[in-house]
């Protein structure tokens, strides 16, 4: 996209937080990006001054409730960040944790005015395609918001990989048709190919390609092109440096076109910003 850096990306998977993640999450994120003071509170001053180093005009920013491997960042927290129009709220449910994570859901996106829903399978310890959090699903068609996945393997200690198969979510994808599945990570490590399979197979799932170094991606996803409506960019931030994360990106061997849909459009029209 030379010549074409006026145009802002927009970020589809970024952290924040209130209170520290677990220890080894910031040990880890120590050595990724020394920069950030991980002693206080990642906010939104912090974040929106990040997204401007990096030309990230909209960012999306999850909640997480994964005491287990993360930690928590409660879904209050990010609605307040969402007050910002420049960053766009995603809330988090446990259903290992909660009976009532359906109501949880509809409280998040009615009342706190959060736009999707972030589910870690493999943090949370669940099958995605178990029917007894469907009715999970059916809610967040009824409320018409997308949902992210993460997918692949992640090295913090506690996750369990077995769950984070996005093969699983292909019974997902079948039973709800009008679910917006976006794939977290693409499958990173073990299941690029089952990823990009089911992108290619199913209208409403979308490959994100957070924590992938950009150059590897052509390799990682043979003729990527062909499926230009359904790329996200997302930077899992601070887990990586933005701005050389999205000038990656912005290099792939790939048209204009194909990169203002990866790296902006797509993104807008999940989440129905015009
Ligand atoms: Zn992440």
């Amino acid at each position: 996209m030379h010549g074409d850096d006026t145009v802002g990306v927009v970020d589809f998977h970024m952290h924040v937080y209130e209170k520290p993640w677990n220890s080894w999450v910031v040990e880890y994120l120590k050595k990724i990006n020394p920069q950030i003071d991980y002693t206080r509170p990642i906010d939104e001053g912090i974040l929106i001054r990040e997204m401007d180093s990096a030309g990230v005009e909209l960012g999306v920013v999850f909640a997480e409730s994964t005491p287990e491997v993360t930690g928590t960042v409660s879904n209050e927290f990010v609605a307040r960040l969402g007050k910002n129009d420049r960053i766009i709220p995603f809330c988090s449910v446990n259903p290992s944790k909660s009976e009532n994570v359906v109501e949880i859901l509809e409280y998040c996106i009615n009342e706190l005015s959060m736009k999707g829903l972030k589910l870690l399978p493999s943090y949370m310890y669940f099958y995605p395609n178990d029917t007894k959090v469907y009715p999970l699903y059916e809610k967040a068609v009824e409320l018409d918001i997308p949902v992210v996945f993460h997918t692949g393997t992640s090295i913090f200690r506690n996750v369990r990989q077995k769950y984070a198969d996005p093969l699983l979510l292909d019974d997902v994808a079948v039973d709800f048709p009008d679910l917006k599945i976006v794939m977290a990570h693409s499958g990173r490590g073990l299941w690029y190919n089952t990823a990009l399979m089911l992108a290619r197979i199913h209208d409403n799932v979308y490959l994100e390609f957070s924590g992938l170094p950009p150059k590897r991606i052509p390799e990682y996803f043979p003729n990527l092109e062909e499926l230009e409506d359904k790329l996200i960019f997302g930077s899992d931030w601070p887990g990586c440096n933005l701005r050389e994360l999205v000038n990656g990106f912005k290099n792939l061997p790939y048209s204009n076109k194909v990169k203002r849909k990866m790296l902006r459009e797509n993104a807008l029209k999940l989440l129905k910003v015009e």
